[in-house]
């Protein structure tokens, strides 16, 4: 759906500027932005997807987004559209990420050779229609994920404050390349929690490899969440020969540490081969060990490992005994060790400010489906 942009400013000869993401794109007029998704339409900026969605939504366990310290247990609500600010080139979700919107924001279509006459269908929304759904669903938390939520800022901005007053979270998974207009107005409409991926630690692996020339915006937007209350967790994917460098992994563990704090959760995740596959190897699980080791080591109570099986990176510990509070299988809880009014089972640590939101107790895998 095309509506009027949030964010903007006009320049000369029917040029806009757009703010909502860290490109901050001059567009010509009739052109769009580097997300597609965004178009000058007479000097005037609009953004296409409002309300334009690639399904109605799936149930995932809120731990696939992953946050593993918000909302344990709980089911996320997914919704995704197409484009993204960034054009990483192991993107795994390419197919939405990388297609360009029509004007009506109802189809998707490709620039790439071999993919001009494929067309995706998408479905438009209203913010009442996305809260009944959600709400019919039971699930307690929305989540915005598997393309660049970013750029949908104002189908963000409408929906929150309907979702809060249900009691539903709103959590972007978000490559994090805000502005500090966008970041603030996403503050102040009551976001929930974000998973902010911070891909590499340098401007030469961000340009490299996801195509804009820095990381700053990135690691801003995360120290702007973090201090204003926004639960995040961050999501760093190890790719082989590119990111898997001691080095690159102790700056990143560093970072997180003196920046955001010792209990911000930090999921190191496995990389295979996906598009323009910039590496041709898995990620080891030696390489997710070594980082895990290297997290503990730094000080990090809650790092993580993702997409191969890695004991120790699948539980929760007590950031004060270092005894498993939350044990998992895969997404599932399989054992929980903290009392009903949040204490460590073990020492009685309050763990109020580690584990946010309620944690569901009967969380089961089925809380997958298409919805
Ligand atoms: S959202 Fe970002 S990429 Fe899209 S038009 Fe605005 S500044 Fe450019
Ligand atoms: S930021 Fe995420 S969705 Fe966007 S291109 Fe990169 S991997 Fe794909």
């Amino acid at each position: 759906m095309k509506v009027k942009a949030r964010l903007w400013d006009i320049l000369d000869n029917n040029k806009v500027k757009c703010h909502v993401c860290a490109n901050e794109c001059t567009i010509l007029d009739g052109k769009v932005g580097i997300c597609r998704t965004r178009k000058n339409i007479d000097g005037e900026l609009y953004t296409l997807i409002y309300g334009s969605l690639i399904s109605k939504g799936s149930l995932d366990p809120i731990e696939k987004k992953p946050l593993y310290n918000f909302w344990p247990g709980h089911t996320a609500y997914s919704i995704a559209s197409v484009g993204c600010s960034f054009r990483c080139l192991n993107c795994q979700n390419w197919s939405i990420s990388q297609a360009t919107p029509n004007e009506n924001g109802n189809q998707g279509s490709y620039d790439f050779e071999d993919y001009r006459d494929r067309k995706l269908s998408l479905v438009e929304m209203t913010p009442e229609e996305l809260v009944k759904r959600v709400k019919r669903s039971g699930a307690k938390t929305l989540a915005y994920t598997y393309n660049e939520p970013l750029i949908w800022h104002e189908w963000i901005m409408d929906t929150t404050p309907l979702l809060r007053k249900e009691g539903i979270q709103t959590i972007l998974v978000t490559n994090g390349f805000s502005t500090e207009q966008a970041s603030e107005e996403l503050i102040d409409i009551g976001i929930g929690a974000a998973n902010i991926d911070i891909k590499g630690m340098s401007d030469e692996f961000y340009k490299k490899i996801c195509g804009v020339p820095v990381v700053q915006p990135v690691l801003d937007t995360a120290k702007r969440f973090k201090s204003n209350g926004i639960h995040i967790e961050i999501t760093n994917l190890i790719i082989p020969d590119i990111n898997d460098g001691e080095e690159d992994i102790t700056k990143l563990c560093e970072w997180v540490s003196d920046t955001l704090g010792n209990d911000t959760p930090l999921h190191f995740s496995a990389y295979h081969p996906d598009y323009k596959q910039p590496s041709q190897k898995r990620t080891s699980l030696e390489v997710l060990d070594k980082a895990y080791t290297i997290a503990k080591n730094t000080g990090l109570y809650f790092p993580y490992v993702g997409n191969l099986r890695h004991e120790k990176g699948s539980n929760t510990y007590c950031p004060n005994c270092g005894e498993v509070i939350i044990s998992r299988m895969g997404f599932s809880l399989s054992n929980i060790k903290i009392t009903e009014d949040k204490k460590c089972e073990n020492c009685s640590h309050d763990l109020n400010m580690a584990i946010i939101g309620e944690i569901n107790r009967d969380a089961s895998s089925s809380r997958f489906s298409f919805y």
